[in-house]
């Protein structure tokens, strides 16, 4: 199974009731073997009429911040948490998160990121399974199986809130620092 194969086998997906408001699933885009992969929330109103993740002004954000480091956006894997657009972007639903899991982790599994960086407070929650605030948390590493959980600002939240624009600059300098590094993530012994 690739990235191809497994996208085939769930853009009908009817796991959850987002099923019956969607347009069309988001499942991500990138190269299948991204050293990073960034995962935001949900699809919103244009990533839901495009079939594409981060299209908006986030998203344009996002590309000019990955620049600034070197990287172009279409040399990374960008998903989201959900793969379906909530109706007037409400915030997911603990049974919607749940059903929508797997496909993510899946991804995670096929891509094989060095790196999976989790943009704003609800990405990064849902992966480290922890309620940390990501102010707390961003641009740390944490070691998961076999990659590193970076959590980094949402662009969105750059976007609303013009002062955190440097902080998220600067979330992306301590990202090309922690890459450059080429540390393999090795969890404490259970
Ligand atoms: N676009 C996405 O695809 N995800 C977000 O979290 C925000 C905008």
């Amino acid at each position: 199974m690739d990235l191809q194969g497994y996208y085939q086998e769930i853009r009908d997906c009817q796991k959850c009731p987002l099923a019956g408001s969607r347009t069309q699933i988001v499942f991500g885009e990138g190269p299948p073997d991204a050293r990073i992969l960034f995962i935001g929330e949900a699809p919103g109103r244009h990533e839901d009429q495009q079939g594409r993740p981060f299209v908006g002004a986030s998203g344009n954000l996002l590309t000019r911040l990955l620049e600034t480091i070197g990287f172009s956006r279409d040399s990374v894997y960008i998903a989201n948490i959900l793969k379906c657009r909530p109706p007037e972007n409400r915030n997911p639903l603990p049974q919607e998160i749940e059903s929508c899991l797997p496909h993510l982790r899946k991804q995670i599994e096929l891509i094989r990121p060095e790196v999976v960086c989790t943009l704003g407070n609800f990405a990064t929650q849902v992966l480290l399974g922890k309620r940390v605030g990501i102010t707390k948390v961003r641009g740390q590493h944490f070691p998961a199986r076999d990659y590193w959980i970076f959590p980094m600002l949402h662009p969105a939240a750059a976007l609303h809130q013009g002062g955190m624009r440097p902080w998220m600059e600067e979330d992306f300098r301590k990202l090309k620092k922690f890459l450059d590094l080429g540390l393999k993530p090795q969890l404490p012994p259970e």
